[in-house]
């Protein structure tokens, strides 16, 4: 007995067909569960030049081998698919429940595809699978909805689209728990292009383990030892908000639309004014962490604003005020909208005002207009039509291309790169377009000791972090623990009943990471995707830690070679044969 359920769910939702098969146990074996195993199915599945919001396109939500055990911070839901953002490979979690309810119902992966003919929701209870008529759903936000499937179907947990998903808005996301959500790349547009509203989960099983009480005996050290630990305590006591201060001393925290890395107004938004307004906490299931905040600010009441959106909605657009961060936040929750793609977009549009290029209504630190975007968005009225399509989009209709700061056509995180330059390799490199969950260099650089303005060691460092997140978000373990690879193979070994080691463990990470970049290189990526938007190489920083700071192209270059060449690919990207098949990966054919 391991702790896999054994069994993935397949639902075309254009015949109303339902499967239960069997899980590849080879592929579980090589990509382990959650980011890594549902990129091999949907690799298997899915033609790479697939159009992302046609029925052809799969979305899978992954549990991972650890899902509905004890283990820690093992709460979250990967969603895969292929982007309608960026035309890449993407994988996106969603905290809460949805993982555990999923796998007590006897799956390790829902895998979705076609197109229902009209709104529908899917209800699965155990081995009873049904499409519900949700037409009355439809046009309807987020938080009424789960409200109306758990009042009709009782404590199951739902993960929903609103109108933004509804709209096929490229930013669009998944929700759950009215604030959780899997926010980046467009997996809310893939559930409303195939009129899917929600799915509904509710399971009564059980997962074991060979030894139970070696495993409970493991489980209850680590966490004593490596959970509830002072390293990890400020997801208790702060949560990601105490990221602003951070990120002001560092120089890094973006500030109206990334042309600084201070903000004169960052009390406002920092964790302090978080904390303030916190009303209670929340975490993810069987997480003691517990790392979310539930804030009550003028009347508005959100879980968050999380670091990424005080960051992108917050200072990003000029916005120092701790209530607009928060309606804003709830705004785009309730609609289905990825905060950090709307907050930059809304701050791309407000420096083309600012420079006179072109007037899309928005000011920097106007809140009025500001709080209009998620609407204007979601359901893509008048301006809102090119809002919703994001900042690579209005940059190529308006101009101002080089301070458009995408990757990909996917919007910059939170973290400043011209102030901590292995952060501009990893957005540059990052399987889904600019990301800070695949490799996060800032934490050893503009939060640590490295130097952050040198790409020495740089390319070694992200590569590491890739294939580390890659293991933890197929395992799925939260991010937010500070595992160490080691603690992570010894309670895997434990749960799947065979020995694994740290080193299996990034072996496993670098076959998963080539397996994404095999379908982005069928997808057409190459070096000149692998890169970043000119102000990051032509405009110094202002003010801050950071200031005079810019970075330098041909230093980027070098690092970006020296990436490729430590990963066996060759200067174009593209993994090589003799890497490919080391890796096992020889067969692969993608799309079947
Ligand atoms: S640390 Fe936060 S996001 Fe991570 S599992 Fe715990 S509650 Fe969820």
């Amino acid at each position: 007995m391991d702790s896999y359920a054994g069994y993935v769910l397949r639902v075309n939702l254009t015949t109303k067909e339902v499967k239960r098969e069997p899980l590849r146990r080879d592929w579980a074996r090589d990509f382990i569960g959650g980011k890594g195993l549902g990129y091999r199915y949907l690799c298997e599945d899915v033609d790479p030049l697939v159009d992302p919001l046609s029925p052809a396109n799969e979305i899978i939500f992954m549990t991972g081998p650890l899902s509905a055990t004890l283990v820690p911070c093992t709460g979250k839901c990967e969603v895969i698919t292929k982007s309608p953002a960026t035309g890449t490979i993407l994988n996106c979690a969603i905290g809460g429940s949805l993982a555990n309810q999923l796998k007590f119902a006897g799956y390790d992966a829902l895998i979705i595809t076609g197109k229902a003919p009209s709104p529908v929701y899917l209800r699965i209870k155990d081995d009873d699978v049904s499409f519900v008529d949700a037409k009355g759903l439809w046009g309807k936000g987020c938080h009424e909805t789960e409200e109306a499937i758990r009042s009709s179907e009782g404590p199951f947990t739902v993960a929903c689209i609103g109108p933004g998903g509804e709209n096929l808005v490229p930013m669009a996301c998944i929700t759950s728990e009215f604030y959780r959500q899997a926010g980046r790349g467009g997996v809310g547009a893939v559930m409303g292009s195939k009129n899917l509203k929600a799915i509904a989960v509710s399971g009564t099983g059980y997962i074991g383990v060979d030894d139970m009480p070696g495993f409970l005996d493991l489980v209850y050290r680590k966490m004593k030892e490596e959970t509830l630990t002072d390293a990890n305590l400020w997801a208790y006591t702060d949560g990601t908000s105490v990221l602003v201060e951070a990120s002001q001393a560092a120089g890094i925290l973006p500030t109206r639309n990334f042309q600084d890395g201070t903000f004169e107004g960052f009390e406002g938004i920092s964790a302090r004014a978080v904390k303030g307004a916190r009303v209670h906490k929340k975490a993810c299931f069987g997480c003691p962490l517990g790392c979310g905040n539930y804030i009550s600010s003028k009347g508005v009441f959100v879980e968050g604003p999380e670091y990424e959106t005080l960051a992108l909605a917050g200072s990003n657009c000029g916005i120092g005020d701790l209530s607009a961060v928060a309606r804003f936040n709830a705004l785009c929750d309730d609609l289905g909208i990825d905060t950090i793609s709307a907050g930059n977009t809304a701050a791309f549009a407000m420096e083309l005002a600012q420079r006179g290029i072109a007037d899309l209504g928005l000011r920097f630190g106007e809140v009025d207009s500001y709080l209009e975007v998620p609407s204007l968005i979601a359901y893509r009225k008048g301006i809102g039509e090119d809002l919703a399509l994001g900042v690579r989009h209005l940059s190529s209709k308006y101009g101002g291309r080089k301070f458009a700061m995408e990757v990909k056509g996917l919007e910059f995180p939170g973290y400043e790169p011209r102030g901590s330059w292995g952060m501009s390799l990893a957005y540059a490199t990052s399987d889904r377009g600019a990301c800070h969950m695949r490799a996060w260099p800032v934490a050893d650089e503009a939060y640590g000791s490295l130097d952050p303005f040198t790409f020495e060691g740089k390319a070694q460092l992200v590569i590491d972090g890739q294939h580390r997140n890659a293991v933890k978000f197929s395992s799925i373990v939260c991010d937010f623990w500070a595992i160490s690879l080691e603690s992570l193979a010894e309670i895997l070994s434990k749960a799947l009943s065979r020995e694994m080691s740290a080193d299996d463990l990034i072996l496993t990470g670098e076959r998963i990471w080539n397996l994404g970049r095999l379908f982005n290189v069928a997808c057409g990526m190459r070096r000149k995707d692998d890169t970043g938007p000119d102000r990051i190489f032509e405009e110094p920083l202002k003010t801050g830690s950071a200031a005079s700071r810019m970075i330098p192209r041909e230093g980027f270059e070098a690092a970006l070679s020296e990436y490729y060449r430590l990963r066996g690919w060759d200067e174009d990207g593209v993994p090589t044969r003799e890497k490919v098949e080391s890796l096992g990966l020889g067969e692969l054919r993608l799309g079947g």
